[in-house]
């Protein structure tokens, strides 16, 4: 078969989800990718000596060597664990599809369970604290084409999100700015001296956990009130001065921010500062405000649940109705305290990610895990059902960082046994809850 070169492609791993990748394909296998960055080229490929899940595997207990079994048999497995648990947790979602998402979520209604991802340890705070003060927001289009301040707070895009100072935010020419990385400002605030922060033009270096204390000096000068201490959060009055008036003179503004300051002291009160001080230089300017997503559908979740249950993530559909309080529903709360006797974990690495006692809960629990090779979570598992992977072997929906959704295309099939897309496995596991309830 010829070599073909398919454009558009959608890149799934950080939540730029830059959409200008090329994927070089023949007889069904990639040969090249274009345009990613390393991080996002190495998604494209198998990684040299990892086995990748082709049969789901059971065992009864987590001593025991896994055994190969049909997939009937396995979904059958699943939807037996997730009926007869009295409160099962759905977790995970962040690195598959808005369609997959959204049969999950019927699953979820119907045994009961927590549904919940990893924004619960991510940007969890941010959606609590848009919920309290809203969210003066923009596309990453607006952006490129007309910031000329932009400000990266307690994040560091340069490793994490490679592409994205020189797609969306400082290095592109716009349309309004035309010189590109020459006519825009760039400006860190972070407790370390990133590579960010290296190729900034401004650098504040903010005390840890003192974020809060800078944005009410900042929005106390934005409001023409005289500083009395010389020093705030580590930084010096005169720059606090000097850095609200860049601010208030901007043309357009943007304020990223990432897990720095979302999980450092203070949590949504931190993001919650960060959007008023947005909000109040919209008087003199204009300017916007963003969270730098990590997966590359962090945003997909919040919005599935959104429009399905009410509320972003930590959704707990026990009592029929969803309910949502985070702290108490959130899972790992209710993994550490025990209350969960059953998981099922999607497109996630919570063994590797989530606290210890967490994770020795996980150890007791059946656990049910998709995945396309092994972690540390799929060495706690009873079942293990084989993933395929969205935006590369199924086509899908994301939604970018900026909330704009975006078709994910599909690049060569996924490995033979495996279904055409998670979503379909998620309708069968729903289809098998389902007739299990009505026998009952
Ligand atoms: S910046 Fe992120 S989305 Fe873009 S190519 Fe790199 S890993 Fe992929």
């Amino acid at each position: 078969m010829a070599k073909e070169l398919i454009k558009n492609v959608v890149c799934p791993f950080c939540g730029s989800a830059c959409d200008d990748i090329e994927v070089e394909v023949e007889d069904g296998k990639i040969l090249n990718v274009y345009n990613a960055c390393s991080v996002g080229t190495a998604t494209f490929f198998p990684q040299p000596g990892v086995k990748r899940f082709k049969k789901p595997l059971w065992r009864e207990k987590k001593t025991d060597d896994f055994q190969e079994i049909e997939w009937e048999t396995a979904l059958d497995k699943a939807a037996e664990i997730l009926t007869n648990a009295k409160r099962p947790l759905m977790f995970g979602w962040c690195e598959t599809s808005c369609e997959t998402m959204r049969m999950g979520t019927k699953v979820a209604e119907l045994t009961q369970s927590i549904m919940d991802s990893q924004i619960t340890h991510c940007h969890g705070p941010t959606f609590q604290a848009i919920q309290m003060v809203g969210e003066p927001t923009c596309t990453l289009g607006e952006i490129k084409n007309r910031a000329d301040v932009v400000v990266y707070w307690g994040c560091n895009p340069l490793n994490g999100h490679p592409r994205h100072l020189s797609r969306y935010s400082s290095f592109p020419r716009g349309f309004f700015r035309e010189e590109g990385r020459l006519g825009r400002k760039l400006i860190v605030v972070d407790p370390r001296y990133s590579d960010t922060a290296k190729a900034a033009d401004h650098y504040y270096k903010v005390n840890l956990g003192e974020d809060y204390l800078l944005f009410n000096a900042l929005r106390a000068v934005v409001n023409g009130v005289e500083l009395e201490q010389e020093e705030i959060a580590g930084v010096k009055k005169e720059d606090i001065v000097n850095l609200a008036e860049m601010m208030k003179k901007a043309a357009f503004g943007i304020v990223f921010f990432g897990m720095g300051l979302t999980h450092s002291l203070g949590k949504s009160q931190n993001i919650a500062g960060a959007i008023q001080l947005v909000q109040l230089l919209n008087g003199p300017s204009k300017w916007s405000i963003m969270p730098l997503c990590g997966h590359y559908n962090v945003n997909g979740f919040a919005q599935v649940m959104s429009w399905t249950a009410g509320f972003p993530y930590s959704v707990d559909f026990c009592r029929g109705a969803p309910r949502y309080n985070p702290g108490e529903y959130t899972s790992i709360d209710m993994l550490q305290k025990g209350l969960i006797d059953a998981m099922f974990v999607i497109s996630a690495d919570p063994g590797s990610h989530m606290p210890q006692r967490a994770v020795e809960h996980m150890v007791k629990i059946p656990l049910i895990v998709s995945e396309m090779h092994p972690t540390s979570t799929t060495q706690l598992a009873n079942l293990i059902l084989p993933a395929t992977v969205n935006g590369i072997e199924a086509a899908g929906t994301c939604y970018r960082m900026d909330g704009v959704p975006l078709h994910m295309t599909k690049v060569v099939d996924p490995p033979k046994g495996l279904f055409e897309s998670d979503t379909v496995m998620m309708k069968k596991l729903y289809e098998k809850v389902l007739a299990r309830q009505e026998e009952d």
